[in-house]
């Protein structure tokens, strides 16, 4: 998927959510799109870092994007419901949404997990997840064609030793992403995961404390597949699991 080249105008007039957007692979998804035309709606925790990325889409002259501030942990369906309310209002519609943020949480062995930071895990990874697309589903279906992408790993696609509560909650975004792209089959919205591989990230470095960062692919490097499928080009690509690498 590396080798995908969007053009400049590919996306534009759309209009794109990106969670995790202040940081990492989200900042850099967030910016590719800006890149090629799409006005980017930068979803996050830390208001910072997501004005930091809102200034970065601004001075390179990218069409404005727009803030949301939220905790995925602590948000309820109204928050949910209040956004999609204040996104009709602004844009009438929404093209894109991609499912980035997540919570790495501890790894560890079985025995060890504790069940109030497992609890954590699935509601930012999981339940969040669903709530965001169950409010944001009304709008897409309004639009001429939309994406639905979320972020997978490699511990959602084989169970690895001492990725806990991580691993359950990625193989349950491919579970997700499953069931509805087979409920979307033949509309308007097609539903797709990625599995980033290893990325230079603040996540990956807390994965593994001990790697020489500079040997992972930075998040501007992999952004093809996630160019690939926000754009046209990947209209008819529905219920499958990319890998970025
Ligand atoms: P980072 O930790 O660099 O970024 C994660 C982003 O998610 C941050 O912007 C963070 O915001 C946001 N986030 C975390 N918790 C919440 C929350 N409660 N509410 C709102 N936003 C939140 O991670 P990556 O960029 O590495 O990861 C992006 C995605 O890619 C994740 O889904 C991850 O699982 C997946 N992935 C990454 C790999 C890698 O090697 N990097 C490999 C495989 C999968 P803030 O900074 O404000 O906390």
């Amino acid at each position: 998927m590396l080798e995908f080249q969007a053009a400049s105008d590919s996306l534009a007039g759309q209009i794109i959510l990106v969670t995790g957007a202040g940081a990492g692979i989200g900042r850099a998804a967030a910016l590719k799109y800006a890149e090629c035309g799409a006005t980017v709606i930068l979803l996050g925790k830390t208001v910072k870092k997501l004005e930091a990325v809102y200034d970065e889409i601004e001075t390179a002259g990218y069409a404005k994007p727009a803030i949301v501030p939220l905790d995925l942990k602590g948000a309820t369906e109204q928050n949910y419901r209040d956004m999609a309310d204040t996104i009709q209002e602004q844009f009438g519609k929404l093209n894109g949404l991609l499912h980035n943020a997540s919570l790495l949480g501890a790894l560890g062995p079985f025995e060890h997990i504790d069940i109030s930071s497992l609890e954590d895990v699935l509601k930012v990874n999981v339940t969040a997840q669903v709530m965001l697309t169950k409010a944001l589903l009304p709008l897409m279906r309004k639009s001429d064609s939309a994406s639905i992408i979320f972020t997978s790993s490699g511990a959602g696609r084989n169970g690895r030793a001492y990725w806990g509560p991580y691993a359950f909650s990625k193989f349950a975004t491919e579970g997700m992403m499953q069931v509805l792209a087979d409920e979307c089959e033949g509309t308007n919205i097609r539903v797709n995961s990625i599995n980033p591989g290893a990325t230079r990230t603040g996540m990956r470095a807390q994965a593994y404390p001990g790697e020489d960062p500079m040997t992972l692919k930075t998040p501007e490097e992999i952004m093809p597949s996630y160019a690939y499928l926000m754009c046209s080009d990947s209209k008819d690509v529905n219920g499958k699991e990319l890998n970025a690498q």
